[in-house]
């Protein structure tokens, strides 16, 4: 290790391990606390997230990487975490202090006042808070802006670096050109019949089988915990601890099922990411899409496929004969495919679920780039899911109040999603110019696609961006073309329409 590079490592080691601890408080809180906890928790949340800041962000670390940027014997996992830190000292030394102050009390009594709006169903409580939050974003956007960039595009670059309008337009133009038109042929065709899944499933043999499915997919118990949440998700400490959850519904089979696919597709990321990385601050995924990329593989490419069910189908009806029994593999698979435009994203089904994340890329535009009054935003909201979606929320609580993030002022977020799907596309397309992905899922050999994943894309977490780790896996650029091809070829199919 490089010498002056050694004397970062106490306050990395600090960081991280204040990080593990605000963590496991996190994961619990979601979890295991009782009702009444969080308020009190909350406190040594607060204490903590303040530690592991100052633990990184302070002169002495300051003076470290002045001092590095002289030195030329550094490997590349060292100038990795260089370039990481920073970036987080470019970033917080671009808004004065009193203003982050008076950001993060703004975004701590949003988050209630969204929740009450949402209760209530009254948008006007939120309102006056969101307009508080576009105007510091928009003012923080000009601080790190970079000369002729516009202020959006430094909002989008901080979830998904160098990803900006430009990119993002052309992308959501062809999924208006090819998207809409062929879910409106959806809607005309014969619909498929997926009332089955919303029998009575008993719960405790639905979590029996996830726990199964969790398994097959190759999360390793050993390194790993399964839970219940209200809203699933991972988390993880280092590889070595990988935390998901799940929330089983007795009317809906596929919601658990699906949810753990996707979250061990998370998890199998974060696993499989080399040990001398983890702990570090490149110890994690690439990027929100990226991330998001692996998880909508296994959920969407792998977990809907009829390859991916036929060594798993059998057993699901053992456990289920009444319901299932007569079910055959063909039905089960295409009702796993519904296509329904509905208001709701998380329950957005594959191919309805990028229309919802075009939705709320406009607004944002919108909302940063146009100066829109914030009170029109609900019937800009519900004017762009009727022409999109062709369905109109009655109410504000299931249009533009059903997501969190604007509360918590994550804006320019929600495009990663998208780009996750694009993502996970193109690398589909490679792997199976690389592997036969049909015949692997069919004959249950799934480990060498996990295998495959964990070579090109996890093993190396943050230390590559994204566009990096899609250039060296590919050899192209990343390419919206391979999504809108996959998506046309899968439902074409699914709905049995002509080509
Ligand atoms: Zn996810």
């Amino acid at each position: 290790m490089n010498q002056i590079f050694e004397k970062l490592i106490p306050y990395l080691d600090k960081h991280m391990a204040f990080n593990t601890a605000i963590a496991m408080l996190d994961w619990d809180n979601e979890t295991l606390a009782p009702e009444e906890s969080m308020e009190y928790t909350a406190k040594a949340l607060g204490v903590l997230s303040e530690e592991s800041f100052s633990s990184l962000i302070n002169p002495e670390v300051k003076e470290i990487l002045e001092e590095l940027s002289k030195e030329k014997n550094l490997s590349d996992l060292e100038l990795a975490i260089i370039r990481k830190l920073e970036k987080q000292f470019q970033k917080s030394e671009a808004i004065p202090p009193k203003e982050m102050r008076e950001y993060t009390e703004l975004t701590s009594n949003s988050g209630k006042a969204w929740q009450k709006a949402k209760r209530e169903n009254d948008f006007s409580v939120f309102a006056p808070y969101l307009e508080k939050i576009i105007a510091f974003k928009k003012k923080f956007a000009g601080y790190g802006k970079k000369d002729g960039q516009k202020l959006y595009d430094v909002l989008l670059d901080d979830y998904e670096e160098s990803f900006g309008m430009e990119e993002l337009d052309l992308f959501f133009d062809k999924l208006k050109k090819e998207i809409l038109p062929l879910l409106k042929r959806i809607q005309k065709a014969p619909q498929v019949d997926d009332s089955f899944l919303h029998l009575n499933y008993d719960i405790e043999k639905q979590k029996e089988f996830n726990r199964y499915l969790a398994e097959y997919m190759g999360f390793d118990f050993n390194r790993g915990v399964m839970a219940e949440s209200e809203h699933p998700f991972t988390t993880n400490w280092h590889n070595h601890d990988v935390r998901i959850t799940t929330h089983y519904y007795e009317d809906n089979l596929a919601s658990a099922m699906l949810s753990t696919i996707h979250e061990g597709g998370h998890a199998l990321y974060e696993m499989g990411i080399r040990d001398e990385y983890t702990q570090t601050l490149v110890g994690e995924g690439a990027s929100c899409g990226m991330h998001e990329s692996q998880s909508r593989f296994f959920e969407n490419i792998v977990g809907r496929s009829r390859a991916f069910w036929e060594p798993l189908y059998k057993k699901l009806q053992d456990m289920f004969p009444k319901q299932l029994g007569k079910v055959s593999l063909e039905n089960f698979v295409r009702a796993l495919n519904t296509v329904k435009a509905d208001f709701i994203r998380t329950e957005a089904d594959e191919l309805t679920y990028c229309l919802h994340i075009m939705v709320r890329y406009e607004l944002e535009k919108m909302m940063i780039e146009e100066d829109v009054d914030v009170k029109e935003l609900p019937d800009l909201w519900n004017q762009k899911y009727k022409e999109y979606l062709g369905v109109e929320p009655e109410e504000d609580s299931k249009g533009i109040l059903q997501d969190i993030h604007w509360s918590m002022g994550d804006i320019g977020y929600f495009p990663s999603y998208a780009l996750g799907n694009a993502f996970s596309a193109q690398i589909y397309h490679q792997m199976k110019q690389d592997i036969k992905v049909d015949e692997l899922l069919r004959t249950g050999k799934i480990s060498v696609i996990r295998d495959y994943l964990k070579e090109h894309i996890h093993q190396y977490g943050a230390s590559l961006k994204p566009r990096e780790l899609l250039k060296n896996l590919t050899g192209e650029e990343f390419n919206p073309d391979y999504y809108i091809s996959y998506l046309k070829e899968r439902f074409t199919k699914e709905y049995q329409l002509e080509e």
